[in-house]
């Protein structure tokens, strides 16, 4: 069968027809998300799975991760530009070590902390914040007083750092830290991990839409159905960048996806490396058929997605690149795929 009709007529996830129903009409699906810079779009998924396992969900997910997050911002990812709001990043102060902050980034791309009701009851307010945070506890006050409040706030820049000082006639008290006194700031844990199941995604859309056409045949079918998550869960996708090893906002990102793919009898066998970063093996098979896997010679090309210049390339590593990758293969086959196991008995 051509290209062409399998495009025109069959989901690659649920294999129905697409001309049964409005159901299961086709849409266009990003092979790399959009949110993640793609811009490649295949009708090959119809309506029902699109919009109950892909589309929204996964935008979502990706958004709300810090390392994505900042990727897009870093990278200035003009089509999904907005993302980087929808982050959150939970933070211990050092100077408040039992209390735990969540930071966003503002609408300029910068890191702030919403303010945070202390364990003293305490309000703790950024410095950019403390200004109006104040201004709007003492209109408060006086709104609920009936009484003027005799406080300069536009006389706020003059008062000392450090000291604890009340506005009288009230019951607020506030200290300004001086700026110079900044606290480091620790990653106590990432809000959204990315689920398995996007990357193995990844990998199986770009299978179908640059390797092999006619992926809607039987041998695919435990694939698609791991990824739909019906049944069968003894596959894996093992994630190696281990992300308590690094601070988001100081990591490089690069405007590339990697994809590097084999498939054979029911076993697909894919990294997928998001940003140059995030690197993903992407192992859909049964665990017994793995060491196969492992032995083969799997990388003997591999694909980049350049985000700028909107262009696929295939490559040809040269040979010390597979020698670096078959190192690579064994630490998975060694360690992978236990911090998967441990990983999915953990966020089930
Ligand atoms: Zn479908």
């Amino acid at each position: 069968m051509t290209k062409e009709t399998f495009q025109e007529t069959l989901c690659i996830f649920c294999g129905k027809n697409l001309k049964n129903g409005l159901d299961h009409k086709i849409t266009k699906e990003h092979i790399i998300p959009k949110v993640l810079g793609g811009w490649i779009k295949f009708p090959f998924v119809c309506a029902k799975c699109n919009n109950k396992f892909l589309g929204g969900n996964i935008v979502k997910i990706l958004k709300r991760n810090i390392f994505i997050a900042t990727a897009i911002k870093q990278l200035n990812i003009t089509s999904a530009k907005e993302a980087y709001r929808h982050a959150r990043l939970e933070v211990i102060l050092d100077k408040f070590p039992s209390e735990k902050l969540i930071a966003y980034f503002d609408n300029k791309g910068r890191q702030r902390f919403f303010p945070k009701n202390l364990s003293d009851g305490s309000l703790l307010v950024e410095d950019p914040d403390l200004k109006s945070v104040l201004e709007k506890k003492i209109k408060k006050f006086e709104k609920i007083s009936g009484r003027k409040i005799d406080f300069n706030i536009n006389d706020f820049e003059n008062i000392p750092t450090g000291i604890i000082i009340p506005i009288s006639g009230t019951n607020i008290n506030f200290i300004k830290h001086h700026k110079s006194m900044k606290s480091k700031i620790t990653i106590s844990e990432l809000d959204k991990p990315i689920p398995f199941r996007i990357p193995a995604i990844i990998a199986f859309e770009h299978l179908a839409a640059f390797i092999f056409p006619e992926i809607y045949r039987p041998e695919f079918t435990p694939i698609a159905e791991w990824i739909l998550n019906i049944h069968d869960q003894n596959r894996y996708v093992v994630c190696h960048t281990f992300f308590e090893n690094y601070n988001p906002l100081e990591v490089k990102y690069l405007p590339y996806h990697y994809i590097r793919l084999d498939y054979k009898d029911d076993i697909l066998s894919a990294v997928v490396v998001i940003f140059g970063f995030l690197v993903y093996s992407v192992f859909i098979a049964k665990i017994n058929n793995l060491k196969y896997t492992f032995e083969k010679d799997l990388f003997d090309y591999y694909y980049i997605y350049d985000i700028n210049n909107r262009k696929v390339y295939k490559f040809n590593p040269p040979q010390i690149l597979k020698e670096e990758h078959a190192k690579f293969i064994d630490t998975v086959s060694t360690f992978g795929l236990y911090e998967n196991k441990h990983y999915m008995k953990n966020n089930k």
